[in-house]
């Protein structure tokens, strides 16, 4: 069998899990979010923890933007190393970043957990290797700040990878014991439909068009001339807020992944552990619970959906090569291969909290490798921000930072 498809994975594996109606009539509330994505529904689920009255919106149907596509790997490590990331913004705010993307795996555990999502979360292991000699200098330059800033991890010389992993051509690397993975448009769906049920309002394929921002309000107007007034409006509409947000505050890509078949050998050595290298652009790599391995990067630096999916097949076929010389030892065969739309940020940060320029509004935009740990943390944020109180973090995912 070698069914290769366009669609991600999660998406062919889950179907549509559950559907919500359009907004068909005027509403009022305290709390609107628009995009219903793992950010919306992460924010939607403490907005309603924290009794706000709330609605989530969606143009697509819900869970179908990135939340689809991604390989849902959470790392506490974020794309800009920990010793780059203290020269950038200073040893304060690097080293919180750090430790809230640390502290949000388990709270994530704690939440999947608590609304019995069948996500699959997985607690793991994370390895960074160097996939060039050249780069294991900065590699252990990056191991001595984590282990100076309390964080649990051990170097790996390229003989112990060999030797646990199967793992080739690798050059030494960090092992983090802080890790996880799920299916994230499965949790996304569970949050959704959890608090669903504790009332929130839901409404799926009504796309936002025009947003009145007043003095007490906003007043929302959907495709459908029907509106949402509401006190405040949270953004979480991920790499699409970039039509809205007058500077540029992100380098928007295109990322690939592909999926390999249910493979039956054993993966004991590998299946607890996320890896991810030093290549230029980075792959990352992990098994998922029914026994198949994925590998995703080849990014390229435009977001033009044709050209990115015209590019596709190239891509898979890259991927499975590396995949190759990496784990030599693996039966691999693509079973699923997509394309799809990722940001990097200078510093490596989020954008979480006001934009001067838009009343009444926050955003929630965890751009980057670690878009769903960002998301985590923003609703700790968010919830703090929305009593009127200044969170330890806003200053360093702030808008003009
Ligand atoms: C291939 C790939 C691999 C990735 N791997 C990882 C990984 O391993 N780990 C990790 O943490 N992150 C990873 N990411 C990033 C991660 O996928 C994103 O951070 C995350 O999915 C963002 O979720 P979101 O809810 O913010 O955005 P989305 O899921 O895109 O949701 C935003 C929603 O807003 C809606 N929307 C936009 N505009 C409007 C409007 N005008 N009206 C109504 N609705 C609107 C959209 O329809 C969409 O559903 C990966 C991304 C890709 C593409």
């Amino acid at each position: 069998m070698r069914l290769t498809s366009a669609e991600p994975f999660w998406l062919v594996k889950n179907g549509i899990l559950n559907s919500y109606p359009s907004l068909t009539e005027d509403i009022e509330t305290n709390i609107v979010i628009i995009g219903a994505g793992i950010t919306g529904s992460l924010i939607a689920h403490q907005c309603i923890a924290d009794g706000y009255k709330t609605v989530i919106v969606d143009k697509r149907e819900v869970c179908h933007g990135s939340t689809s596509a991604t390989t849902s790997m959470l790392q506490y490590e974020i794309d800009k190393p920990l010793f780059q990331l203290i020269d950038m913004i200073g040893e304060k705010g690097a080293v919180l970043s750090y430790k809230a993307c640390f502290d949000s795996i388990d709270q994530l555990q704690k939440i999947s957990k608590s609304i019995k999502s069948s996500c699959g979360f997985t607690k793991k292991e994370s390895l960074y290797f160097a996939s060039r000699k050249k780069d294991v200098p900065w590699l252990k330059q990056e191991f001595e700040a984590r282990k100076e800033h309390g964080f649990s991890v051990k170097w790996l010389e390229s003989e112990i990878i060999h030797k646990k992993y199967q793992l080739e051509n690798s050059h030494g690397g960090i092992l983090s014991d802080q890790g996880g993975s799920i299916d994230a448009f499965q949790l996304a769906h569970d949050l959704l439909h959890y608090n669903h049920k504790k009332g929130l309002q839901i409404y799926d394929k009504t796309d936002v068009v025009k947003i009145e921002y007043r003095n007490k309000d906003v007043l929302v107007h959907t495709e459908f001339e029907k509106t949402i007034k509401a006190k405040k409006i949270i953004f979480c509409n991920g790499f699409e807020s970039t039509e809205i947000i007058p500077e540029k505050i992100v380098n928007l890509l295109s990322t690939y992944a592909i999926v390999g078949e249910q493979n039956e050998d054993d993966q004991s050595h590998f299946q607890n552990t996320l890896f991810w290298n030093t290549a230029d652009p980075y792959n990352y790599m992990r098994t998922t619970d029914d026994n198949r391995f994925l590998i995703g990067g080849e990014d390229e630096d435009f977001v033009n959906a044709d050209k990115r999916d015209g590019l596709l097949k190239k891509k898979a076929g890259k991927l499975e090569k590396t995949m190759s010389k990496l784990f030599p030892n693996y039966k691999f065969r693509v079973d699923f291969g997509w394309a799809g739309t990722f940001g990097e940020t200078n510093d490596g940060l989020p954008y979480i909290g006001k934009h001067p320029d838009f009343k009444n509004a926050y955003f929630v935009l965890g751009f980057g490798g670690n878009g769903i740990t960002f998301s985590v943390i923003g609703m700790e944020m968010v919830s703090t921000m929305l009593k009127g109180k200044t969170h330890k973090l806003s200053e360093f995912f702030k808008f003009g930072r």
